[in-house]
Parts: structure tokens; C-alpha cells; sequence
């Protein structure tokens, strides 16, 4: 593909201009415009409007954390759809470093990619893959995952980072507890995640770029209002719901959401970070979630799972050996329109590289057009069929299944006990 430059800014500084000295000039237009709300549920269809164009939610992001969604290319995703893209600061500040970022002229550049891009701050790398780490006043102290050598990496730090790389939407320093972590512990993150995301405020911006505020204070519901409303109260541009997908159950899950979502303003984007299976995005969305990154499409992928309406299955199985029939018959990426189970099966098998593009494609796809699906839905209101219809069809795995079950159990013995 030839280069392309980079596309003009569809929507000249939706967020008026951010000068270095704090001070922000009125803006011109909503960074978010709510189009419509769901009668059978609290989901929301709307409009974020970014510096590289205007993203309809609810959106799936597919996850390039190293700059790159893996095994895709850009022309692959724009065929399937991709409206806004994930980066991650923490890995690309390691590699390639952002001396190399600022020579090529930001991240969009160096990707050659002419849409939205949002960045994780890195506090989740940091909290999760970090080793020997000293928690400071304005940051953490801890060893690179690749050499051991020693980084500082804080609020003042991730902004000037993700200022680097040019994001469209970057998001704020935080700490994320284990979902296992004492009440004094959660209380201790919230308080260092609020002080941080004030600092991150502070500091100055990319043209044009967003910041979102992030939510923690895992299963406790006043840790998590006090979070959101202070969170609030400095108003930023969308604001997401951190400390999950951190290996917690579906049902707690789920609930810090619910406990979250109440807490924050109708006309903000809201973002739940790294969730999650297609049943689960639909699930979100009816629970006023706008947004979700994930990496499971192109994770799984690599396995041989492929994503279908009915559920996850494995394609290395000897079950599909002689199957001539696509992944999804109803499916519409390349993948399903060109080659059979047989074939992907057969490619996965002598680990030719192909068959896990084929099958990153295909997963990548479908998540891309459950969104595509809930927003048409949306749209014409006909959201809350289309949600039963598509809970009823999957099959979740059997990990989701026994947390399902054990959270009923709860309910039935313990009904406070697992509402707590
Ligand atoms: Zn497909």
C-alpha cells in the first residue's frame, strides 16, 4: 500500500486548544454527542468526536499494543471496519522509544495509520508486569519486564508519552488493585488514583487530544462513587471503568460496572478497559457502556479459537478436518468468504502463519460487527430483541458458565453476601 500522509483532522479541535500553561479556550463543539438512549436497557448509541474523525459508539477498539494489532494490517482492519485503534504507552516508550516515535512524527505516522488512535497509560503494564516496584508520591519505580533496567513512570511521565505519540484519546495514570486486594488497599489506589489523574490534568496536551478519567475501587461501591464523583468533578473529556478484566469472576465483573456507570454524566463517553467475549460488549452496552478494547480476537486466535454467534470452538479439533464450510456461514470477512474450516484447520496444524491471520481476521471481524450490529439496533430500537436473541444463542465457555453458577448459588444462600 502506497504511504499515505496523514489524513487532516475531519473535526478541527473538537476540545478546544489545550495550551501548556493549563488554560483551555472554550469549545466549539461536544466531544461526545448522545443520539439516542435504549428503552429496554441503559444502552446509549452516540458520536465521539476525535482529532483524526468521529467514532460511532458503541465502538470496539482492536488492541495494537506494540503499534501494530497482531498479525493484521492496516488495510485488513479498515476493511473490517476499525474506527479507532489502542496503543500502549508503557511497551512503546520501551521499544521502539519515543526518540523514534518524534522522528517519524508521532504514532499515527509511524504506523501510517489516519484514524483515531487511544493510549492506555500504562499504569495497568506497570501494576501487572513491573517487577520489584516502589510506589511513589508521583509515580512507581519498578524494573522493565524485557531487561530488568530501572524506570520511573508516573502521571507527569505518561502524559508527556502519550503527548508524544499523538494520540487522539489518552487516558490517565492510575493504579489497579488486584480485584482480590483489602478494602484499605483499594482505598489507598482510589486516593493515589485521584491524586494522579488531578496531575495528569495538569499537564500539557497534544493538539486536539482527549483525556479520559479512570474509574477504580474494584467491588466496592462507595470506593467506586467516591472515585467517579471526584473523578467528575474535574471534568474530563469521557471518563473509563478501570480494575476490570483483571481476572475477576463475570459477576463482579459485571457489578463494578453497575456500581460505576450511575456515577457518570449522561454526555461523556464511558469506557470499560479490556473486556471482554461478544455476550459480555453486549452485556456492557446495556449497561451504558460506550467503548471496549480487547485483546482476546487476535489472542485466541493464535490457540485456533475462532469466535462464532453460537459460541467459541476450536478449529485445530479433528472435528472439522474434512468441513468445507466457512468458520461463520454467516460471516462476511475474507476469511469466511475464501476458505473453509478444512483448510484453516489444516494451516493451523503445520503452523503455517496464514491460517492464524485467517482466523485473527475472522475474530476480529465478528467483534468489530457485533458493534456494527448493536449500533444499527440501536438505531432503530429494536436493541433489546436483538440482545436477547444473541444471549440466547451463545454459548458461553465453561469458565464463564461455573462463575455464572457459583454467583447464583451465592444469590440463593447469601443473597448480601454476594451483592455486597
Ligand atoms: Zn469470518
Amino acid at each position: 500500500m502506497a504511504a499515505n500522509p496523514e489524513r487532516k483532522p475531519k473535526v478541527a479541535s473538537t476540545n478546544g486548544t489545550h495550551l501548556s500553561n493549563g488554560l483551555v479556550f472554550a469549545q466549539r463543539s461536544p466531544v461526545f454527542e448522545l443520539l439516542s438512549k435504549d428503552p429496554s436497557s441503559r444502552a446509549r448509541l452516540g458520536r465521539l468526536h476525535t482529532a483524526h474523525g468521529v467514532v460511532e459508539t458503541p465502538v470496539f477498539m482492536p488492541v495494537g499494543t506494540q503499534a501494530s494489532v497482531k498479525a493484521l494490517d492496516n488495510r485488513e482492519l479498515l476493511e473490517m471496519g476499525t474506527q479507532i485503534l489502542l496503543g500502549n504507552t508503557y511497551h512503546l516508550s520501551i521499544r521502539p522509544g519515543m526518540d523514534i516515535i518524534r522522528q517519524a512524527g508521532g504514532l499515527h505516522r509511524f504506523m501510517n495509520w489516519s484514524g483515531p488512535i487511544l493510549t492506555d497509560s500504562g499504569g495497568f503494564q506497570v501494576f501487572s508486569l513491573g517487577k520489584i516496584r516502589k510506589i511513589r508520591d508521583h509515580g512507581v519505580e519498578f524494573r522493565s519486564h524485557l531487561d530488568g533496567s530501572p524506570i520511573f513512570l508516573g502521571p507527569k511521565e505518561s502524559m508527556e508519552i502519550q503527548r508524544t505519540l499523538g494520540s487522539d484519546i489518552a487516558m490517565v495514570f492510575d493504579e489497579c488493585p488486584p480485584h482480590t486486594a483489602d478494602r484499605d488497599e483499594v482505598n489507598r489506589a482510589v486516593k493515589r488514583t485521584l491524586r494522579w489523574a488531578a496531575e495528569c490534568k495538569a499537564q500539557p496536551r497534544a493538539e486536539g487530544q482527549l483525556v479520559f478519567g479512570i474509574v477504580q475501587g474494584t467491588h466496592h461501591a462507595d470506593l467506586r462513587k467516591k472515585c467517579a464523583e471526584a473523578l467528575v468533578e474535574m471534568d474530563f473529556d469521557g471518563y473509563a471503568i478501570g480494575g476490570v478484566s483483571v481476572g475477576e469472576p463475570e459477576p463482579e465483573m459485571m457489578k463494578a460496572v453497575e456500581i460505576s456507570e450511575p456515577h457518570l454524566p449522561e454526555n461523556k463517553a464511558r469506557y470499560a478497559m479490556g473486556l471482554g467475549t461478544p455476550a459480555q460488549l453486549i452485556e456492557l452496552v446495556a449497561r451504558g457502556v460506550d467503548m471496549f478494547d480487547c485483546v482476546l480476537p487476535t489472542r485466541v486466535a493464535r490457540n485456533g479459537t475462532a469466535f462464532t454467534p453460537k459460541g467459541t470452538f476450536a478449529i485445530k479439533g479433528g472435528a472439522v478436518k474434512a468441513d468445507f464450510n466457512p468458520i461463520d456461514p454467516t460471516c462476511e470477512c475474507f476469511a469466511c468468504r475464501n476458505h473453509t474450516r478444512a483448510y484453516i484447520r489444516h494451516l493451523l496444524n503445520v503452523n503455517e502463519i496464514l491460517g492464524l491471520r485467517l482466523v485473527s481476521i475472522h475474530n476480529s471481524h465478528f467483534f468489530l460487527k457485533v458493534m456494527d450490529d448493536v449500533r444499527m439496533h440501536l438505531r432503530s430500537g429494536t436493541f433489546g430483541e436483538y440482545r436477547r436473541q444473541f444471549i440466547a444463542n451463545y454459548v458461553p465457555t465453561e469458565k464463564v458458565r461455573a462463575a455464572r453458577v457459583a454467583h447464583e448459588a451465592r444469590m440463593q444462600t447469601a443473597p448480601e453476601a454476594a451483592l455486597e
